[in-house]
């Protein structure tokens, strides 16, 4: 038997369980008869809690009660779930990432993203008209919530994507905020980067007239970025989010200086490839057919520049945490299981398997400004991840999904493999 196998047939009370509900029933029963109580887990609440015996009760989508299972009462739940073994955590929130702007293509992706144990995901700022903007809000089966930066603004960029505004002056710069505004997008995107000297960077002044309107209209602001100047830079001028890491050196002292002084200021690490094996990629197999596995297996190798840059992004993301500035998670590219390298690699860089866990669900849930998930507490949404290994000793162990659970109810990740290698 699958494990997908053993935990739904867990999940359906036999003809057995369901005679004993009703007899419990007829004698008073249970307080909550449609409730849920998952026992004897690991419990990683999300906020930096673990709870090494826990139970957790789901009512309604919620969870209702949390606790150690000596000080929870199991049975007023309707249903029990023995999960012995089994670790809990919340699902993922991927605070940067991109979606196809095509509404089946966006459904995938969306369901893809719940496969791999991701509640929530940011469309960073190149969704084409208004479909992205419309899906936020949609209740879609198996698949995680969406959030989107609409269209993003920079300088021209000829060659690159045409999604975004491309602006030169304060007035293009603030016209543009004002029809995100007015299509209500949930943070405003800019890039600031010459791309290696191909083009003019969107200035201070420009991105100052971004941020400026942005707040003016209620609306946060991310930027890419990747000189340490640049992020002095939109510091100054009342950036909210860094989508990445900065990339061009090591930071020195007065950025330090300048982001505490603006506490409140979000990391995204973002992380680039660290140049080094991946390892097996099996644990894929769920959505990526076996030959493109063994292609992506047999073209990874050891990469001195890719480590060298990975370097310098590792040892700031490293020194900022230390510091005390908030580290929330992204990946970035599309892929749906790259949340679990980009986790790996947040590891690699230096932060413990805990600290990261904090960062990719309640700290990345903060930024998305999503208060009903990010935790396993009592009147959040039920969406967390069943594991049958503990990723607070291997962060390589989030891999080992056994089940995902989004609004109470389980993500059909048979149906979503199925399609996903069918299609
Ligand atoms: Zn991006």
């Amino acid at each position: 038997m699958s494990r997908f196998e053993s935990l739904a047939r867990t999940l359906t009370p036999s003809l057995g369980t369901l005679t004993a509900l009703s007899m419990l029933a007829a004698c008073g029963g249970p307080s909550m008869p449609d409730a849920v109580a998952y026992e004897g887990v690991r419990l990683i609440t999300g906020d930096g809690a673990v709870i090494e015996e826990a139970t957790v009760i789901v009512q309604n989508g919620l969870f209702v009660a949390v606790g150690p299972s000596a000080a929870l009462d199991a049975a007023s739940a309707g249903t029990q779930v023995d999960l012995s073994g089994m670790t809990v955590m919340p699902t993922l929130n991927n605070a940067h990432f991109h979606l196809p702007s095509e509404r089946a293509a966006r459904t995938a992706a969306l369901q893809s993203a719940a496969y791999y144990g991701t509640g929530s995901t940011f469309s960073f700022g190149l969704d084409e008209g208004t479909i992205g903007l419309e899906m936020r809000t949609e209740s879609i089966p198996d698949a995680a919530r969406s959030l989107s930066a609409g269209r993003g603004i920079t300088s021209p960029e000829p060659g690159r994507s045409e999604v975004p505004y491309w602006v030169t002056t304060e007035t293009e710069a603030r016209a543009a905020v004002q029809e995100l505004a007015s299509q209500n997008v949930d943070i405003v995107k800019i890039w600031v980067d010459d791309r290696g000297g191909q083009y003019e960077r969107l200035s201070p002044e420009l991105y100052g007239a971004v941020i400026d309107e942005a707040h003016t209209n209620g609306i946060p602001v991310t930027a890419h970025v990747f000189r340490l100047q640049d992020a002095k830079g939109l510091l100054e001028a009342g950036i909210d989010v860094f989508a990445h890491g900065i990339r061009d050196m090591d930071i020195d002292d007065e950025v330090i200086e300048m982001w505490k002084a603006r506490p409140e200021v979000v990391l995204i690490p973002n992380l680039p490839g660290p140049g080094v094996p991946a390892g097996e990629m099996s644990w894929m197999a769920g959505t990526v057919d076996a030959e493109r596995i063994a292609q992506m297996e047999s073209n990874q190798g050891e990469n001195a520049a890719a480590q060298e840059a990975f370097g310098i992004q590792a040892r700031n993301l490293v020194r900022l945490h230390a510091e005390g500035i908030r580290v929330a998670f992204g990946t970035d590219g599309g892929n749906s299981w790259s949340v679990h390298q980009e986790l790996a690699d947040m590891v690699r860089a230096g932060l413990s398997p805990a600290d990261v866990l904090v960062a990719a669900t309640s700290t990345a849930a903060m930024v998305m400004g999503l208060e009903e998930t990010g935790t396993i507490v009592v009147g959040k949404s039920a969406d967390f991840v069943v594991l049958d290994a503990n990723p607070l000793e291997d962060i390589t162990n989030t891999r080992s999904i056994v089940d995902v659970f989004l609004h109470g109810t389980r993500v059909d990740r048979e149906g979503i493999s199925a399609r996903m290698l069918g299609g």
